[in-house]
This record gives C-alpha cells, sequence and structure tokens, in this order.
C-alpha cells in the first residue's frame, strides 16, 4: 500500500467511524423508517410531530420492531425510563422473556408494554397529591424523545404522571410549558405574516461542568460519598490562583476518560461537542450542540449519568455537586435558550430586514419582561441546597436575577425609549420595523461572565442552574414566563388598527417598564448587590427563602392559566422541595457529626497521646530539652477537641428539635438559620485542627490529595 493509501484509509476509517457510531443505540426517527411499514411509520410520525394519539395495532407494531432492533444489539429487558421529583433519571427493568409453552421462552414486548407502565411509584415524592388522588402512578410513552440502549436494556423515555393526571415528574411540565409557548409565539408570528411556521420550539444548550478526581481518594471520605461535597477541608496551598486550569492542557488521564464519554455519549445520539479544562483545579466542561428542550433535558439526565458511569470505570469519581470543595470554584449548568421555527429561523436572531428586527425585538422584549416580571420563579427554579453554596459566592452569578444585553443592543433600546439618538454619527432614533440591526458581536471577548442571564448574539445564556440540577426546572419557568409575555403582546397586536405604530409603542412601553432588570456592570460587585436592592430587585439568597414564591398568587395564576401546572402540583412540588431541602441538611450534619466522632476526634486524641508522650520521654532524657512545640500543639489541640466536641453536642440537639418540627416551611428555616450557621462553624473548628494535625494521623485525603489526584 502507498503512503497515500495509508492515510487515505485511516481518514477514511475516522470520516466513518463516528458517523457510524452516533446514536448507534438509538431507535431513531432513521431506524424507524428503515424497520416499520411505511403507514405505521406515517402514523408514528404524527404521534410524535404532531402529539396525535397511537392506535393500539400500530403501537404492537412499533413495539415489536423495537425489541427485534433491541435484542439485536444484545439487549434482554426493557425500561420505562422516567425522571420523577427526585432530580434523577429512574428505570425498573423488565425482560422480554415470556413462556414459549414448550419449557423455553420467547422475547416479545406489546404496544401496551410500551405505551404504558405502572411501577409500583409509591416510594417516589408525590409531595401528598397521590395520597389526594390515586394511590398508585403510571409512566406513559413520550414518542417526543428516542428510545434507547443502555446496559443492554431498551429505555423508553416516559413520563409519569398519577390515576388523577397530576404530573409526578420533571418532564411532563416541561412538554406543556414548551406546548404553551408554541402556542403564543405562533400567535405573534400569525402577525408577522408567517403563515408556513407550523411548530415553534424551544432550543437548549446545557454547558455541564463537573471535577474529576480519583476515585481512592474519594472513597476515603463519608461525606463525598454520602453527600457529594466535603463538609470539611483545609485550604491546599494552590487553588486556583495562578488561573492555570482554564483552557489549560488536559492531563492524559483525563483525555482517555473525556474520550471514552463522547463515545458513549454519541451512541445515544448525544451531540458532545466541546470539552476542556475549567477554572478550578480537577474541573471541566463538557457542552453539547443544542436541540430541542425536552431531548436536551433527557440527554442531559443521561450525560451526568455517563459521566459518572465512565468515571468510576477509569478509576475516577465525577462529582456533579454545586460546590463540592470550599475556596475554588463550584460548578454551574448554563442553560443557553432560545426559540426557533420548524421552517429553521431562530428568533432570537436579529434579522436581515426592518420587519424581521421589529419581530426579533418583540421577541427579546417579551424575555425582558418575563424576567423581569417573574424574577422570583427564575430563583426558585434553581433553587437547592447544593447550588445555595455556590450562587452568590464569589464565582457565581448571585442570587439577584438580572439581564445582561451588552452595549450596542442596550443602546438601541434606550433609543426607542427616549427618542433619542442611536447612531451618534447619523443622530438617527432607531425605529422599529424601519431600521435594521446590526449583527451582535458572539464573539466571546467582550463577554459579561457575571451576569445571571445574558444575551449572547443569539441566545440567552442562564447562568444560575446548578450543575447536578435537572434542566426541566429552569426551562419549564423559562418558557411558561416567556408564553405569557408573548400572550399578553398577542391580545394587545392582533387588536390593533396600525400594527407598526401598537409595536413600537408596545415595545417602547415595555422598555420602560422593564429597564430595571437589564445590567451590563459587573454582577460580582458589592455596589451591585447595594443598586439592584435600589432597583427594587429581589435578592433570595437561599433556597428557603425562595421557595415560597413558588406558591404565591402570581405563579399559580401563570401556571395555571398555560396549563403547566395546577394548583394542587404547584403545593405538591413546593412540598416536595422544602422537604427535600431539610433532610438534606440533615444528612450533611449527621454525617459531620460521625465524621468528627468516629475519626478525627478519636484520630486527634491519638496524635496528642504521641505528642505528649514525646515530651514525656524528652523530659526523661534531660529536664533542659525544649519541648514547646509539642506543649504548644498539646494546648492547640486540645482546646479544638473539646470545642468540636461541644459543637457536636450541640448540633445533635439541634438536629432532634428540628425533626419535631412538623410545618415543613418552619422547619426548613430552621436548618437555614440554626442549623447551617453552627454546621459551618463546626467546620472551622475541625479545619483548624487539620491544619495542625500531622497527616500520618488525619483520617481523611486532604484538599491537596482530592484536588490534584489526577495526573
Ligand atoms: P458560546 O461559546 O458563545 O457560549 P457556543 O456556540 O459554544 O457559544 O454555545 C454554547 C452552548 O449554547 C452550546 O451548547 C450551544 O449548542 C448552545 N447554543 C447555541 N445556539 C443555541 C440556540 N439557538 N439555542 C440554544 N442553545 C444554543
Ligand atoms: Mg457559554
Amino acid at each position: 500500500m502507498s503512503q497515500q493509501q495509508i492515510s487515505l484509509k485511516t481518514f477514511d476509517c475516522t470520516t466513518t467511524r463516528v458517523p457510524n457510531l452516533f446514536a448507534s443505540m438509538v431507535f431513531s426517527n432513521k431506524v424507524m423508517k428503515e424497520r416499520l411499514p411505511k403507514e405505521t411509520y406515517k402514523a408514528l410520525k404524527r404521534t410524535i410531530d404532531q402529539g396525535k394519539s397511537l392506535d393500539k395495532s400500530i403501537a404492537d407494531v412499533v413495539a415489536n420492531a423495537m425489541k427485534d432492533w433491541a435484542v439485536e444489539k444484545g439487549a434482554t429487558h426493557f425500561t420505562h425510563w422516567f425522571q420523577p421529583m427526585t432530580g434523577i433519571t429512574a428505570e425498573k427493568h423488565d425482560s422480554f422473556i415470556s413462556p414459549d409453552g414448550n419449557g423455553g421462552v420467547i422475547m416479545e414486548f406489546s404496544g401496551k408494554e410500551l405505551i404504558k407502565g405502572e411501577p409500583d411509584a409509591s416510594s417516589f415524592p408525590s409531595g401528598g397529591l397521590r395520597a389526594t388522588f390515586e394511590a398508585r402512578g403510571y409512566t406513559a410513552w413520550d414518542p417526543s424523545s428516542y428510545a434507547f440502549i443502555k446496559d443492554n436494556t431498551l429505555c423508553i423515555p416516559t413520563v409519569f404522571c398519577s390515576y388523577g393526571g397530576e404530573a409526578l415528574d420533571k418532564k411532563t411540565p416541561l412538554l406543556r410549558s414548551m406546548e404553551a409557548i408554541n402556542k403564543q409565539a405562533l400567535r405573534i408570528l400569525r402577525l408577522f405574516g408567517h403563515t408556513n411556521v407550523t411548530k415553534v420550539n424551544t432550543t437548549v444548550g446545557t454547558e455541564q461542568e463537573y471535577f474529576l478526581i480519583d476515585r481512592k481518594v474519594y472513597e476515603q471520605r463519608e461525606d463525598l460519598l454520602l453527600c457529594d461535597r466535603t463538609l470539611f477541608g483545609a485550604k491546599t496551598s494552590k487553588g486556583q490562583e495562578l488561573e492555570d486550569h482554564y483552557f489549560g492542557v488536559i492531563k492524559p488521564r483525563v483525555a482517555k476518560f473525556m474520550k471514552d464519554l463522547d463515545e458513549e455519549l454519541w451512541k445515544l445520539g448525544i451531540l458532545a461537542k466541546t470539552k476542556h479544562n475549567e477554572v478550578a483545579p480537577a474541573q471541566h466542561e463538557l457542552a453539547p450542540i443544542f436541540t430541542s428542550s425536552n431531548i436536551a433535558t433527557d440527554h442531559n439526565q443521561l450525560t451526568m449519568e455517563i459521566m459518572q458511569k465512565v468515571a468510576s470505570s477509569h478509576g475516577l469519581a465525577c462529582l456533579l455537586h454545586e460546590k463540592p470543595f470550599e475556596g475554588v470554584n463550584g460548578s454551574g449548568k448554563h442553560n443557553n435558550w432560545s426559540i426557533s421555527t420548524d421552517t429553521g429561523i431562530n428568533l432570537l436572531e436579529p434579522g436581515e430586514s426592518p420587519s424581521d428586527n421589529a419581530q426579533f425585538l418583540l421577541f427579546l422584549t417579551a424575555v425582558i419582561e418575563a424576567v423581569n416580571e417573574y424574577q422570583d420563579l427564575l430563583r426558585v427554579s434553581v433553587a437547592t441546597p447544593s447550588n445555595d453554596h455556590r450562587l452568590g459566592a464569589n464565582e457565581a452569578p448571585p442570587a439577584i436575577v438580572s439581564v445582561f444585553l451588552g452595549d450596542e443592543l442596550t443602546s438601541i433600546l434606550e433609543s426607542i425609549e427616549q427618542n433619542s439618538d442611536y447612531n451618534q454619527k447619523d443622530k438617527e432614533v432607531f425605529k422599529v420595523g424601519v431600521h435594521i440591526l446590526p449583527r451582535f458581536p458572539k464573539d466571546t471577548t467582550d463577554r459579561n461572565r457575571t451576569s445571571p442571564f445574558a444575551f449572547t448574539g443569539n441566545k440567552f445564556e442562564f447562568r444560575m442552574p446548578g450543575s447536578s440540577l435537572s434542566a426541566s426546572g429552569p426551562n419549564i419557568v423559562l418558557n411558561t414566563i416567556v408564553a405569557e409575555e408573548l400572550c399578553k403582546y398577542a391580545d394587545v397586536l392582533e387588536k390593533a388598527d396600525d400594527f407598526n405604530d401598537a409595536l413600537q409603542k408596545l415595545i417602547k412601553s415595555s422598555i420602560v417598564k422593564n429597564k430595571r432588570i437589564i445590567f451590563n456592570g459587573n454582577n460580582y460587585s458589592e455596589q451591585w448587590v447595594e443598586e439592584a436592592k435600589q432597583r427594587g430587585l429581589s435578592n433570595l439568597k437561599t433556597t428557603a427563602d425562595a421557595l415560597p414564591a413558588f406558591i404565591a398568587p402570581n405563579s399559580i395564576e401563570l401556571f395555571t392559566k398555560h396549563k403547566v401546572f395546577t394548583q394542587a402540583e404547584l403545593h405538591s412540588r413546593y412540598e416536595i422541595l422544602m422537604e427535600s431541602y431539610s433532610k438534606k441538611i440533615h444528612i450533611e450534619a449527621s454525617t459531620m457529626i460521625d465524621m468528627v466522632n468516629l475519626k478525627i476526634l478519636p484520630q486527634v486524641s491519638s496524635y496528642v497521646q504521641s505528642l505528649t508522650q514525646t515530651s514525656i520521654n524528652k523530659k526523661t532524657l534531660s529536664q533542659n530539652i525544649n519541648c514547646d512545640y509539642e506543649m504548644k500543639q498539646i494546648t492547640t489541640l486540645s482546646d479544638k477537641t473539646s470545642q468540636a466536641f461541644i459543637e457536636v453536642q450541640k448540633l445533635k440537639i439541634e438536629l432532634n428539635t428540628a425533626q419535631q418540627i412538623s410545618d415543613i416551611t418552619k422547619q426548613a428555616l430552621y436548618y437555614k438559620d440554626v442549623i447551617l450557621p453552627d454546621m459551618n462553624s463546626l467546620r472551622s473548628v475541625v479545619d483548624e485542627m487539620e491544619s495542625n494535625c500531622s497527616s500520618d494521623y488525619w483520617p481523611y485525603p486532604n484538599y491537596t490529595k482530592l484536588l490534584y489526584s489526577v495526573y
């Protein structure tokens, strides 16, 4: 073979290998087309594209084809794959086997099994819903998300509801919110003459941050095993001060992990695209190419799961917690969001013509208005006890919601608002529907990375979601609040005699009303906190503070109007989230108590004993030998151990008190106001002990080992 032939062959391998691998474990549109009879395929497509219900006989044919395909790929089981309120996915595997009457088995899968499942789901959180309505829940196939094979199991993406139809999962309301925004956006698009558009979708690309540490080190820490974050740990001498990790060369072990991860994700049809090192040591990021929001949410759940699995097979542990380590950056999940039509138009992309631009400005102001009016709901959508450690800390957007637009777009909006010059040279006022917008730079250099909600050229990047959060919550809120503003706009514009005039007025009044939410400065600064207060923006610092907004009258009105949540569903979710807040802090505090009682105090005590013995030995040799070091350490550590002991006793009593509080809101506030501060003070005593204790005695791997264990 000539040199050229060889290199062409290699080239050919890589050009076909990845495309062949991609979605090889997905019952995709392509597979459906190949394997289903024409009529069945058409009927299924109607179900997928238009939400039409699927006939039982058709479901049987689809199920059978799915089973044949899955069995060929080595699958032996199937499961309805769903996303209960636990925040992670759930599955219960059933095998395809069925007795053949002759003592053997055949592989079977019926349409009924495909469409509906009845998991005994009484242990999933329901916030009282199942008690009120029906004892059991059921799962129903969501044909808009493709079935896939994972661990020799055919996974069928499903929604999870009570018998009364109340949503018990994170997917049902997301699908409903997509329908809500579809309906309202279509009304607006009709007004702009887009009669060919039949569907509007929201699109999402989730940038996923995570930490990767050595598994052996991970397994030695109960706090990481039980709580996903370190509850103790003295600072390492080198954190992220040098900023040498961001976009740095990827270490060989990490690179191997990333390569395997990409391939596993590609097999599942997940568009894993970008990978790089993040700011903190041991921190990395993966970003996929965006897709429709329900699929992006499914894919992100799968990505988190596969990340942890692949890490484990490489002797690593993947940490998805928002703040696994104090003193270095935490991890987020940036939710890039936009709206697009089935004709391929991104509605947040400035257009080529004045009319396109008028439409862009209308959608833009709708988003700004939505964020301003429902800032508390956006805050609620990212509220978890783990994310509380990140929001407002130095590296993450603060708990205050604001919108970054960039200078150029802001000056256009100002020109519309004040009838003032927008273009310095031409002294022109920007007129909606008359002028063409400039292209806004998408380049990353002048990005404001401190803003919680930033316009980035043709999409918004919502940076508040935490790394471990399901993407569904933030997108349910985004879709619904924007649907509401579009609805209000459509109500006005549909009645207008002069459309352009009404449009100009509407956009102008919306800017006036909502400009307080626009902030292009440094969101991390102290001045902003003060200024935001002056502007009347909320600053809900913790989950316990934020959650009540979810069941406030304006939230109930919004979600019920757009049929995204019923009032009962909202209350049930409130209850689940509040309870989970308390439970998670409870587990952390209990873990701290055990770590201190069972390992830290006994070990430090042994170390003090060895120091004591050393000083006694020294004195035996000669009374004149200096024992200052030993004496000083004995005193310091003895003080700290008794202090820690007292703090632990106190925390124990408080945990008991907390469990006696029956009102869930009051209970959460007790965890926030009493227990969390005491956990912090226990931590600081223990961290000081760690800094003074011999590493031979300290029972846990320290921060240096944790953060620099992978190379
Ligand atoms: P940047 O680096 O400027 O933030 P990227 O192009 O890398 O932009 O995109 C970041 C994320 O945003 C990716 O996941 C990408 O797929 C996603 N994204 C890009 N365009 C859209 C869009 N129209 N809707 C939703 N997400 C998008
Ligand atoms: Mg980005």
